[in-house]
């Protein structure tokens, strides 16, 4: 007999949850509670529920499933950083990590397996975009590492700096936001979220009518058309003189700053003409930089400046004003640093895996 898929409890905001508990007859209190097993204790057996009758419980069992990634493996970097490689429903496999004391506590989260953007200096771009990864499976991932790293009733933020583009997966991820904002559930506050976003501009715009508002970072990387369609091809279509546009639109509180995230390739955008192009097109926004030295790997066709001339680049932007700061790279003894997370695709024919494989 074919059985239709029961609902998932992890894709549900808390009023889906309510009612589809009305629906089946039952108060909907009772998803307050399960939302607080689910998020606050990481339980997701229905059966250890046990604020909830027992009739109820096995009922919901049947009703519902709560899908939520199995570890496959988690590998410790020597400065505390932690990589996760989880694996999803339908056996593919995303990469999560934690990046401890920085000072906060942060989860770096992906929103896609692989990703579509195709930037020149990404590994994760290499792979190309297997599928989207649906809310439950982006709010999972901070479900799963909050229990593995025992931090349930930790403080974190949450970075969706992971593989993948937030904005090219746009209603999954809001609604992951959406649920990790939840006050039954970790209750996430915006300030503690962080999107990281190329640029994909219908959307941006879209993001800046939102009523929960992360905190935006923007992958800029460049300082010209050209230099910007060669190292982030969505730039071809989204120029970047449109995106500082829509970035000085874009709604701040008081006190709130866009990042604008910036990759260090030697001889390619770490001129002092880079830097001084960088504080003329952020004149007027209110932001702050994010340098990113290189973070080498074999198959990637750039290097590392040296840290003489990061120093001389940051040194323009500061001697111009501008808050800058260079992003120290953790975990890349695990591979888990920006612009390194890959997994196998399973798309992908046998030889093709192993050269993704070979250039890790
Ligand atoms: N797609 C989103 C989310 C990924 S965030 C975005 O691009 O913003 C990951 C950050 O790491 C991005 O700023 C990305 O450009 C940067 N990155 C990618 N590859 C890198 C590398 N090899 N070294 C340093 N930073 C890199």
């Amino acid at each position: 007999m074919h059985t239709p898929p029961r609902p998932d409890v992890a894709d549900m905001e808390l009023p889906e949850l309510e009612h589809a508990l009305e629906a089946l007859g039952h108060p909907r209190f009772h998803a307050r509670q399960i939302f607080q097993w689910v998020y606050r204790r990481g339980i997701t057996d229905f059966a250890l529920m046990s604020d909830l009758g027992r009739e109820l419980r096995a009922e919901l069992a049947g009703a519902f499933t709560i899908g939520t990634p199995d570890v496959v493996r988690s590998e410790r970097s020597e400065d505390g950083t932690a990589k996760f490689l989880l694996r999803l429903a339908d056996g593919k496999q995303i990469e999560s990590v934690f990046i401890p004391d920085t000072p906060s506590m942060t989860f770096c989260v992906s929103t896609q397996v692989g990703c579509a953007m195709k930037c020149g200096f990404c590994l994760t771009g290499k792979m190309g975009i297997d599928r989207n990864l649906t809310p439950g499976e982006i709010a999972g991932q901070v479900r799963v590492l909050a229990r593995e790293l025992g931090m349930l009733d930790a403080r974190f933020n949450i970075v969706l700096m992971g593989m993948g583009e937030p904005l090219h997966n746009y209603d999954a991820t809001m609604k992951a936001l959406r649920i990790l904002a939840d006050e039954h559930g970790f209750a996430m506050s915006s300030r503690r979220i962080t999107l990281s976003t190329v640029g994909v501009l219908p959307a941006l715009e879209r993001l800046a009518t939102e009523p929960f508002m992360p905190n935006l970072a923007i992958s800029l990387h460049a300082t010209t058309e050209d230099q910007r369609d060669m190292l982030v091809p969505i730039n071809r279509k989204y120029g970047l003189k449109e995106l500082l546009d829509a970035c000085r639109r874009f709604p701040l509180k008081r006190r709130e700053r866009i990042t604008f995230e910036y990759v260090l390739l030697r001889d390619v955008n770490d001129t002092p003409e880079d830097a001084r192009r960088l504080v003329r097109l952020l004149n007027g926004i209110k932001g702050k930089v994010n340098l990113l030295p290189l973070n080498e790997a074999a198959g990637i066709p750039f290097e590392r400046p040296s840290d003489d001339r990061v120093n001389r680049f940051a040194r323009i932007l500061s001697d111009h004003g501008m808050t800058v700061s260079v992003r120290k790279s953790r975990g890349r003894d695990i591979r888990a640093a920006c612009g390194q997370l890959i997994t196998e695709s399973t798309r992908k024919a046998p030889g093709a895996r192993l050269a993704l494989l070979m250039e890790r």
